[in-house]
């Protein structure tokens, strides 16, 4: 029984949970095993088996009740002394209850972090622990670079950039609230610590995380940081492994959110640290009132947060502004370009006949605007109620109906916003420009968000979906593809673990021409067209495909490798399109003011290149936002394929964003996205490390005692694990690389550093 026991951990490899087998169940029976019995509403229960009966069971609950079951509703339970193991590859079953309550129980330890193989999981504790800061940086260094902390894996991305001399990523997945613009931060504050040098621009990198968020999060419904744009922070580090540089790349800004906001949700931060925090001069030069004055922000219910003082975190923000560089004088122009915004919004319209054309109403919200923004009153007015339609050799202005006002204040405000994110970033990367001296190594930090499923989801969710089926692409290759045609192709003996491969649903985004992308651009540049003929052609052309799904009117559904989510094409052109009037990019670029001016030159140029890329095709328009992304995308994926991968998985243990709760439904089906039951079976039978047989003694072949006998690679590898008693169970030595198992390759590191 012990033996079928031990072949039945080992063998429950393919994607679905090893059941107990009749002989196995005698012998739970006869030990008093522990065993997970499946409850209603899908809860697991831990109880013993006490008898069988053809296919059913009796089992003891842990609450005493004894129930009778089907015996395919057992699982196995760990035994305790398996009990919250600080990797999941460690549990003797790796079973969804054995997962959860591994986690659970450490969770309720405030033992946050756990290892699943080489992925990292990170529960979100929604309180401050001490387990981070310079005290704990030396012991993640030395001891515990094998310990589950974020620290320590910042660690062996820091270490094996060095040894390796090959770039490295941390990449940080998870829903929205699950922790993992928190966690990147952490990661940096160690980089910081480790790769600090005598120059200030580590501080000058821990700084941008301040001025980011300011202008890139908002409270949602989930997070009351939630960042609305994706971002890599690339650091880069000299041949000494010190820091001399980073660079922020970001993606999809959510710039919607300015002129539109959810009930208990707020707009960038920003606008409200400005209305509280600006002193009384800055306010009057602003002409700044209480965000409460504002449509833009009083639209939604909430204007402050829990706990947050507005006030204090704008001090930190012009402190943080001032420490990247951004001078005085800058900063008034970008707290202008937000007071401005403000303004607009509150531009009102009147419908002044019965076409519904409408008239600019001439109040303290235009004179504002137009003030902050460098133009007249006339011209602010002027490019909200008229449209240029150009005619034969004149152009024409053509007044606005009511719809068509209100959307053009918005885009202007929009417009303005985004431009001015931007804008931003170039000032931070200018500040953190990567010197001189760089050996041109980095880790880079990715932390987008993930997969988002709404009730009614749009087009913001459609693009970053998008982005989560790629990135998860990129996440199976590594761990599951790469790694099994390694041990395929180098001789090592190995089952096959199953993982679901997502590339048919790529091919549904990506396919030209008749993929959800092509087809967006396609229906984008008909001027007829509507979300409503754009989901008709979307079931007219993707029907056979198995990954879409025809919905009722104007939406649609894509089977994602999360499930099912539901689409609603409402506002997708639009979105798509992402048009800005010629009249109101002509008024901006005539302001006065030097910022406006700059971002309406940068608009037209994008326009005029993307033009001249596009002549032949459909498209004579500027790039759609769609097709902008996925472009973004491709670079961002190309940039990570070049660098050694390591990955964080953030969970979010409570949608209540309180401390201390485990809700089980809401982590296991986070569990099931982020395929870390896989990872976990790969690792327990896997060799982490691996290096080339010339990787591996050129490094520690000099540690021999009689170095010059051997001369192949092979045998110099060989030579050094037998002077070093390395458990023959510790390695596999393929053909052309020697495989070990974790741990291993510390000991071989300490070896070498006592040499050397
Ligand atoms: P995400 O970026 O995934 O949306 P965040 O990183 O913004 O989520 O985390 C949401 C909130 O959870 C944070 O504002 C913070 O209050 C809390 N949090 C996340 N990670 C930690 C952590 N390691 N320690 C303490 N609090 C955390
Ligand atoms: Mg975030």
């Amino acid at each position: 029984p012990e033996e079928s026991i031990s072949l039945l951990t080992s063998t429950t490899s393919s994607g679905k949970i090893g059941e107990l087998e009749d002989d196995t169940i005698s012998y739970f029976i006869k030990k008093k095993l522990g065993v997970w019995c499946k409850q209603s509403r899908g809860h697991w229960e831990l109880g013993t088996i006490r008898s069988t009966s053809g296919e059913e069971a009796s089992v003891l609950l842990s609450n005493g009740n004894v129930m009778k079951v089907a015996k395919s509703e057992l699982l196995p339970a760990n035994p305790s002394i398996l009990e919250g193991m600080d990797d999941l590859a460690k549990l003797s079953y790796l079973n969804e209850p054995s997962i959860l309550q591994n986690l659970k129980l450490r969770y309720s330890k405030e033992m946050i972090y756990t290892k699943a193989g080489s992925i990292l999981i990170a529960l979100n504790p929604f309180k401050d622990l001490p387990i981070y800061g310079n005290d704990y940086v030396p012991a993640c260094r030395q001891k515990f670079i094998d310990s589950p902390h974020v620290y320590a894996m910042a660690g062996a991305a820091y270490n094996e950039m060095i040894r390796d001399e090959v770039n490295q990523s941390i990449i940080i997945s998870g829903e929205s609230g699950s922790g993992k613009t928190e966690t990147g931060k952490i990661a940096i504050q160690y980089l910081a610590a480790v790769g600090g040098g005598s120059c200030e621009i580590e501080n000058k990198i821990l700084q941008t995380s301040c001025i980011l968020e300011a202008f890139g999060n908002a409270k949602t419904s989930k997070n009351d940081n939630s960042s609305r744009f994706g971002k890599l922070i690339e650091i880069h580090f000299s041949a000494m492994g010190k820091i001399c540089g980073a660079k922020v790349q970001t993606l999809l800004f959510e710039k919607s959110r300015v002129v539109q906001l959810g009930s208990s949700e707020r707009s960038f931060h920003i606008f409200y640290q400005l209305c509280a925090g600006a002193s009384s001069a800055l306010k009057e030069r602003l002409n700044l009132r209480d965000v409460s004055n504002y449509k833009y922000l009083n639209q939604s219910d909430c204007m402050t947060i829990d706990g947050i003082d507005d006030v204090k975190k704008f001090q930190e923000l012009t402190k943080a502004l001032d420490a990247v560089g951004v001078c005085k004088e800058d900063q008034e122009l970008i707290f202008k370009m937000v007071a401005a915004i403000l303004w607009l919004g509150n531009i009102s319209f009147q419908v002044t006949d019965s076409q519904n054309l409408i008239e600019v109403v001439d109040d303290e919200a235009v004179t504002s605007a137009a003030l902050l923004m460098g133009c007249s009153s006339q011209e602010l007015i002027a490019a909200l109620s008229n449209n240029g339609v150009q005619s034969e050799n004149s152009t024409i202005a053509k007044r606005l109906k009511l719809k068509q006002a209100i959307d053009t204040r918005d885009a202007i405000a929009k417009f303005i916003y985004a431009s001015l994110f931007e804008w931003l970033v170039e000032q931070l990367n200018k500040s953190l420009q990567v010197g001189k001296k760089c050996t041109g190594k980095s880790i880079s930090i990715l932390d987008i968000y993930g997969f988002e499923t709404l009730q009614k989801n749009s087009f913001e969710q459609f693009c970053i979906n998008y982005a989560n089926e790629r990135l998860q692409q990129h996440f199976c290759r590594h761990l599951f593809k790469l790694e099994q045609e390694d041990y395929g192709s180098d001789g090592i003996g190995w089952t096959k673990i199953d993982f679901e491969d997502n590339q048919e649903c790529l091919i549904l985004f990506e396919k030209k021409p008749l993929g959800l992308l092509s087809l967006l651009d396609e229906e984008s540049n008909l001027p007829k067209a509507s979300d409503l003929t754009f989901a008709n052609k979307l079931k007219q052309y993707l029907d056979a495909n198995p990954r879409f799904k025809k919905e009722r009117g104007r939406a649609f559904s894509v089977r994602h490798y999360t499930g099912e989510v539901f689409y609603d094409t409402n506002g997708f052109l639009e979105k798509n399109r992402d048009t800005l009037p010629s009249d109101s990019i002509q008024l901006l670029s005539s302001c006065k003011c030097e910022l406006l001016q700059f971002f309406s030159k940068v608009f037209s140029q994008t326009q005029k290149q993307s033009n001249s890329f596009h002549t032949a095709a459909l498209d004579s328009q500027k790039q759609s936002i769609g097709t902008k992304f996925k472009d973004q995308l491709f670079k961002l994926m190309r940039q990570l394929e070049s660098t050694k991968p390591h990955f964080i998985r953030c969970i979010r243990p409570n949608a209540k964003q309180l401390p201390g709760i485990y809700d089980e439904d809401l982590v296991l089906q986070q569990l099931r996205c982020c395929g870390v039951l896989e990872v976990a079976r790969i690792s327990r039978v896997g060799y982490p490390t691996r290096m080339t047989h010339q990787e591996f003694s050129g490094r520690y072949g000099f540690l021999l005692s009689e170095a010059n006998i051997y001369q192949d690679p092979l045998s110099i590898s060989v030579a050094v694990l037998q002077q070093f008693n390395i458990p023959f169970e510790m390695y596999h030595v393929g053909y052309t690389k020697l495989y070990l198992r974790a741990g291993q390759i510390d000991a071989l590191e300490d070896k070498r550093k006592l040499v050397l």
